[in-house]
């Protein structure tokens, strides 16, 4: 399994928020902020762009906080990731999330 991925799978090496965390890259938060506020219709800013990625102890956007169900089942089943998850075939969330981002299967192996 690779180390950089988020419960669900994704590659949060090519996330944009973390990219720009890490090199502290101001024009891609601004980027990045403005793209996510016109997909969520929501007042994204910059300064809301920060994330250290969602299964370590640093900083997180408010989606992966507070509002991904994905991260927030996995934790309270104390799972590393949802691959290890014995619910992972049965599980309607996780299918819906499968089939727009297929990639996550090759991640959670
Ligand atoms: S916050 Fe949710 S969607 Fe984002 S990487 Fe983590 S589990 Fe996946
Ligand atoms: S039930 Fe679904 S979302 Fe929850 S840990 Fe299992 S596979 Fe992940």
């Amino acid at each position: 399994m690779r180390g950089m991925i988020g419960y669900c799978g994704l590659d949060y090496e090519r996330c944009d928020a973390y990219l720009a965390t890490i090199h502290d890259d101001q024009a891609l938060r601004e980027k990045t902020a403005k793209l996510w506020s016109e997909l969520n219709q929501a007042p994204i800013l910059p300064e809301h762009i920060n994330c250290e990625g969602c299964r370590g102890n640093g900083a997180k956007t408010v989606f992966c906080e507070s509002l991904c169900a994905i991260r927030k089942c996995a934790m309270e089943k104390g799972l590393s990731t949802c691959g290890g998850c014995p619910n992972f075939d049965a599980c309607s969330t996780m299918q819906a999330f499968v089939s727009q981002n297929p990639t996550v299967l090759e991640n959670l192996k």
